[in-house]
């Protein structure tokens, strides 16, 4: 039997989810492409160092310690942040580090862990700063690609999932800080998303056969 967890929340109406009718666990499909991403890595020769993964906190937590597990070679994992600034509730487009890399990428193969692409704006400014740093290539690997809503051109060269414009959350994606242990993706309907944000909503998760 498959085990899934629907997410649920007052009026307690089933979400839809991102595979359609059933949940997506995602986890058996991460491993897959874990595994296809190992072999890239295998092909290819690299240093005693080894790669160097760089997941984007926080939402790739979960999907970057499924993927690596696949790995059977030297791999460092660094996490690093970083966040868009501006007035108000919209974004500007101006991205810094909160967390840069602590390793150096120098000379490296880095592969860049996102949870899921938007705009672009953040994937478009890591990329370009760590590829100031002289790395022997970046990689990009994203769990989900939005691309409806790109405002900046990013090549990704692996994609677990395409979604609609729609906000998602689980396995480790957030709503308001909720959600992220979730081992599928949900879509979160609009309303309850600003609801949550002012506190007014208490979700519950349950688990079915
Ligand atoms: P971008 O810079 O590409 O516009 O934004 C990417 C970031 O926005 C992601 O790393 C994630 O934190 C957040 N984000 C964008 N779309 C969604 C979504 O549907 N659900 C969640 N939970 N976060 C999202």
């Amino acid at each position: 039997p498959t085990l899934s967890l629907i997410l649920w929340s007052a009026p307690y109406r089933r979400r839809r989810l991102l595979a359609g009718e059933r949940p997506a666990i995602v986890a058996p499909l991460v491993a897959m492409l874990g595994r296809v991403l190992a072999l890239a890595f295998a092909a290819l020769s690299i240093e005693t160092r080894g790669a160097v993964a760089l997941p984007l906190m926080t939402g790739a937590f979960v999907f970057v310690a499924d993927l690596i597990r696949a790995f059977d070679r030297p791999l460092t994992v660094d996490f690093v942040a970083a966040s868009s600034y501006g007035a108000g509730t919209t974004s500007s487009g101006t991205v810094r580090w909160t967390k840069a890399p602590s390793v150096p990428v120098r000379g490296r193969h880095v592969l860049l862990v996102e949870d899921i692409v938007d705009t672009g704006r953040t994937l478009d400014f890591v990329r370009q700063r760590i590829e100031a740093d002289a790395p022997a290539r970046v990689r990009i690997v994203t769990l989900l690609d939005k691309p409806s809503r790109r405002e900046r051109p990013v090549h990704l060269d692996h994609v677990g999932f395409t979604v609609a414009d729609q906000f998602v959350v689980g396995y480790g994606l957030d709503a308001a800080g909720q959600f992220r242990h979730l081992r599928h993706i949900a879509v979160l309907p609009e309303g309850e998303a600003a609801q949550l944000n002012r506190g007014g909503v208490a979700a519950e998760t349950e688990r079915h056969r």
